[in-house]
């Protein structure tokens, strides 16, 4: 058995296994896919300390970073069930798709989250180029562009204004007939001289040459027609989704938008369970942040452990 067991291998996963085996302490990571979002990922300039980077290239220096460490690494291991301890600082299990089982004294959760896709014909194509999901990491890579952000939500709104201070034109494409964003932002948005709004349009399509995005097509819902508008990136504002389905049956508390919800040292409703990374209710998704918020869950979970 562990003594702290990571379950999900990406920015924080990584850094919860670093830290707690910096302890001298029994320490596993089990992961899906080790490195996360960012193996997906094209550019990275927003890892401070390092100016430039690329996704795979990130994921790989983590990994190599975490086997620095007496760790039992756990690739393509899906969880699919959390059994709490059934006594105070007793061992808490969890079972992968696999049929294995592991046990330990801690857990750390940290199984990120997906951005919820349109799934319209060009949108995986064009995936990196042209089709963005986060504006604080692709925003300034369209400088001078006209973009569209889809959704108009507060997610979607708060990207649109974002944008208009970076990029040339923003075009916001929102599917009913009004924004669902608070009216503050909303306010703030329509006082922008570059941002246009398009209400009551389900797009169809992302458009592009082969290499890269060119265009954009959309239903006008009223009357059916379909239209295109020339643009050069689509952001995607629809929601993050976190990977916590597995957690459900679990009394591991979610948030209404089922991310786990964490005290300051990272620990969960349930005593020695601990999350970190995107899974978790923190307000922004960010490789820095899940990187901080992985190192405060190790230590949260070891100081646990010395007061069993
Ligand atoms: P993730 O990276 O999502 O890792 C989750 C881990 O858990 C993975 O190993 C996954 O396989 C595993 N997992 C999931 N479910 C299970 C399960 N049931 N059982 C076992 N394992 C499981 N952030 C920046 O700071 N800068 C950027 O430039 C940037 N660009 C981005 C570009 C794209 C296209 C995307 C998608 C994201 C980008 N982000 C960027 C966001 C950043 O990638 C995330 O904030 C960060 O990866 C979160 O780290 P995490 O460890 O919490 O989760």
């Amino acid at each position: 058995a562990f003594d702290v067991l990571t379950i999900g291998g990406g920015p924080a996963g990584a850094a919860t296994s670093i830290y707690a085996a910096r302890k001298g302490i029994r320490t596993g990571v089990a992961a899906e896919r080790f490195g996360g979002q960012v193996l997906d990922t094209m550019a990275i300039e927003n890892f401070i300390s390092v100016q430039e980077t690329e996704g795979p290239k990130l994921a790989t220096a983590l990994e190599e970073h975490v086997k620095q460490y007496d760790v039992d690494i756990m690739n393509l291991q899906r969880a699919v069930e959390l059994v709490p301890a059934t006594t105070p600082g007793g061992e808490h299990e969890v079972r992968f798709a696999s049929g294995a089982s592991l046990k330990s004294k801690t857990l750390v959760l940290a199984t990120g989250a997906r951005w919820r896709e349109m799934n319209v014909p060009g949108e995986a194509e064009y995936r990196n180029k042209g089709v963005a999901y986060c504006p604080h990491c692709d925003g300034p890579l369209f400088k001078g562009k006209h973009v569209a952000v889809i959704g108009g939500g507060n997610s979607g709104v708060e990207a649109a204004i974002d944008l208009a201070g970076i990029v040339a034109h923003v075009t916001l494409f929102e599917f009913m007939d009004e924004l669902r964003a608070d009216a503050v932002l909303q306010k703030k948005l329509a006082s922008l001289p570059n941002v246009d709004i398009i209400k009551g349009a389900r797009t169809t399509e992302i458009n592009g040459d082969g290499n890269r995005v060119n265009g954009l097509s959309y239903e006008e819902r009223a009357s059916g027609e379909i239209k295109q508008l020339a643009l050069e990136g689509v952001f995607v504002q629809i929601g993050l989704v976190p990977n916590t389905e597995w957690l459900k049956e679990s009394p591991v508390e979610l948030s209404p938008r089922g991310e786990i919800i964490t005290d300051a040292h990272g620990m969960t409703s349930v005593p020695g369970i601990f999350a970190a990374g995107d899974v978790t209710t923190v307000p922004y998704k960010q490789i820095v942040i899940a990187v901080g918020s992985g190192a405060t869950a190790a230590l949260g979970a070891f100081d646990y452990l010395i007061r069993q």
